[in-house]
């Protein structure tokens, strides 16, 4: 039978070490806001969980009383997964412990950590996983679901990093997920997504790394379309340590590094990210950027840090984000078109 929120709150009240959050408790509002605005849920109740049995408690209690229930690590679906309508949200936000082993190259973390309480840890012994490109992302979400950033090319995705996972499952067991032990659990969470159990823990691989070289420019409209036709092939060959991510815009009205007769002007904008030797990188650099207006170009050395956090300011939580994205198994002539199409159609930077 299904019980209602206050009976659910008064069984899970007995040993639940963290807050649980009902609407009109004074921490309510902020807790229940998730990343994207426009979903604005309310949820009747938040647990919001101190460790391992905490979870254990709230998911028993979401099995028995059949409640509608959501998981939220960063609350950074864009689908707003991580929050439900007048049900339960066990919330892993308190739960953000990193543990690096720097000898063996191996950290484990709390499901509830951003990917910057992961760097911020990691680069104290000089070493990364790799994840994703803004920091306050999630780092169970992104990681359940496969996980690109920077780094890919070099290091595979996060999931990939994955040695083990330690999982709550639906009836609130511990069972702990590796290679050999549990291994189709263990391959399903690494890209397949929520909805396995909630992962407490996970121990992953690690990665010396403490700085790139970034070189950033942007290519007028009149040169896009070879840009991205040179793109195809040169990173068919390229070395794994350069990543080159392309943002097709239009430039904003002034700054920095923006030449004038671009501003508010359709544009491609090219980052590039070198993780080898400096010099190595110097002529696959120089090739890669030479398409672009050469006053916008900015190379520099850069931390890992400072990469990771550099789009931040780009993605604040609380707009209304809407998105569409897909993937491409190669970039061929007609999808050139087709992006082109649609950057004569973008209305603002
Ligand atoms: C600004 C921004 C930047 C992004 N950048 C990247 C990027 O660079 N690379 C990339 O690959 N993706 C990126 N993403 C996509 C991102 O990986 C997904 O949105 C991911 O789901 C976010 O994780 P989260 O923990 O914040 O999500 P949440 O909203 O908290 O959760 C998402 C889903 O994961 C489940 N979940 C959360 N925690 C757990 C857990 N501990 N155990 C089991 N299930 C859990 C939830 O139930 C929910 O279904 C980005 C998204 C945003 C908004």
């Amino acid at each position: 039978m299904r019980e209602g929120i206050n009976d659910i709150y008064c069984s899970l009240r007995e040993g639940f070490k963290g807050d649980l959050l009902r609407p009109g408790n004074p921490s309510y509002e902020d807790a229940r806001a998730i990343w994207n605005g426009m979903v604005a849920k309310r949820p009747g109740l938040i647990a919001c969980c101190t460790d391992v049995a905490d979870i254990q408690a709230a998911v028993r209690t979401a099995f028995d009383s059949k409640i509608l229930t959501a998981v939220r690590c960063g609350g950074h679906s864009l689908a707003g997964f991580s929050s439900c309508e007048g049900g339960l949200v066990i919330d892993l936000s308190r739960m953000r412990e990193v543990t690096v082993n720097a000898d063996a190259r191996r950290a484990t973390f709390a499901g509830g950590c951003l990917l910057g309480s992961i760097d911020t840890a990691t680069q104290k012994a000089g070493l990364v996983f790799p994840s994703g490109v803004v920091s306050h992302t999630g780092a169970s979400g992104l990681i359940l679901g496969g996980g690109t950033g920077w780094l890919t090319r070099r290091l595979g995705l996060s999931c990939d990093n994955v040695e083990a996972c330690t999982l709550v499952t639906a009836n609130g067991c511990i069972v702990r997920c590796d290679s050999r032990e549990n291994e189709d659990l263990y391959w399903g969470l690494r890209g397949g997504g929520g909805n396995f159990g909630i992962v407490a823990e996970f121990e992953v691989k690690l990665h010396a790394l403490s700085a790139v070289t970034l070189v950033e420019g942007l290519t007028p409209e009149p040169h896009i379309q070879r840009l991205l036709e040179f793109w195809k092939e040169f990173m068919a060959d390229a070395p794994l340590d350069l990543k080159w991510n392309i943002d097709l815009r239009i430039a904003p009205p002034g700054g920095q590094k923006i030449p004038r007769e671009l501003c508010r002007r359709p544009v491609a904008s090219s980052s590039l990210v070198w993780t080898g030797d400096p010099e190595a990188g110097r002529r696959y650099l120089r090739q890669a950027i030479s398409l672009c207006n050469p006053e916008s170009v900015n190379q520099r050395v850069v931390s890992f840090l400072h990469l990771q956090t550099m789009a931040d300011f780009c993605f604040p939580h609380g707009r209304r984000y809407y998105t569409k994205s897909g993937y491409f198994t190669h970039l061929d002539d007609d999808t050139i078109g087709r992006l082109l199409e649609g950057l004569g159609s973008i209305p603002s930077w």
